[in-house]
């Protein structure tokens, strides 16, 4: 199966080719070039079907299949941010350790050093002009330091439920286990099942 990833994000593109193994997944960009979807919705939803509706009509070919996957961080404790925000919380266009660094100073502000916190992952998935979404979580902590490489994002900064080291130190086998991505890719896998 073939499948048009609607993200230019290659920490995603990354973990998308290793959860779809079987299958070729290529960046929207290597079919139409250079393209930026605004993404001005109000969730995670919002903009993922806007993302994959927008690339879909772009590639204008109705038997491709168009994935994509919105996603961010929430923390309960900063009521909910940087959460759709993720991607631009110190700004448009930050790199992934401005963003975190922005969350660390947020955190330090509050005098906080390690705070609940959860991933959201919102994919979408459109094929002969139908459109589907699904969800998944991850469950976790935020620390107000860096530690590891692995990953990307906020993944330095992220302990999951049940362990003691970040994304960054655990590696991305372990974190493939129960990402919010993997789980959303799991329901997302069913909805082709059906509908291929
Ligand atoms: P989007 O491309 O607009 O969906 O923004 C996603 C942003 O959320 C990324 O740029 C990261 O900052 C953050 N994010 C989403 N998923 C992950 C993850 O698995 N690890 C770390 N950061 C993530």
């Amino acid at each position: 199966m073939k499948i048009i990833l609607a993200s230019g994000n290659k920490g995603k593109i990354a973990e998308f080719k290793k959860l779809f193994p079987s299958d070729e997944v290529l960046c929207f960009k290597d079919i139409i070039g250079d393209y930026e979807v605004i993404e001005d919705k109000d969730s995670f939803k919002g903009n993922a079907v806007k993302k994959a509706e927008e690339i879909y009509e772009k590639i204008n070919d109705e038997n491709i299949i168009v994935i994509s996957d919105d996603s961010g961080i929430s923390v309960p404790s900063l009521n909910g941010e940087p959460g759709i925000y993720s991607a631009r919380y110190a700004g448009q266009g930050s790199s992934d350790k401005e963003n975190y660094e922005k969350l660390i100073s947020e955190l330090k502000k509050k005098d906080i050093s390690r705070t609940p916190a959860f991933y959201t992952a919102c994919i979408a998935i459109v094929y002969k002009k139908e459109t589907y979404t699904v969800h998944g979580w991850m469950h976790g902590e935020v620390i107000d330091e860096p530690k590891g490489e692995n990953g990307f994002g906020y993944d330095p900064l992220f302990i999951p439920k049940g362990y003691d080291k970040t994304l960054g130190e655990l590696g991305s086998e372990i974190k493939k286990s129960f990402s919010h991505r993997s789980k959303a890719v799991k329901l997302a896998k069913k909805i082709l099942d059906v509908i291929i």
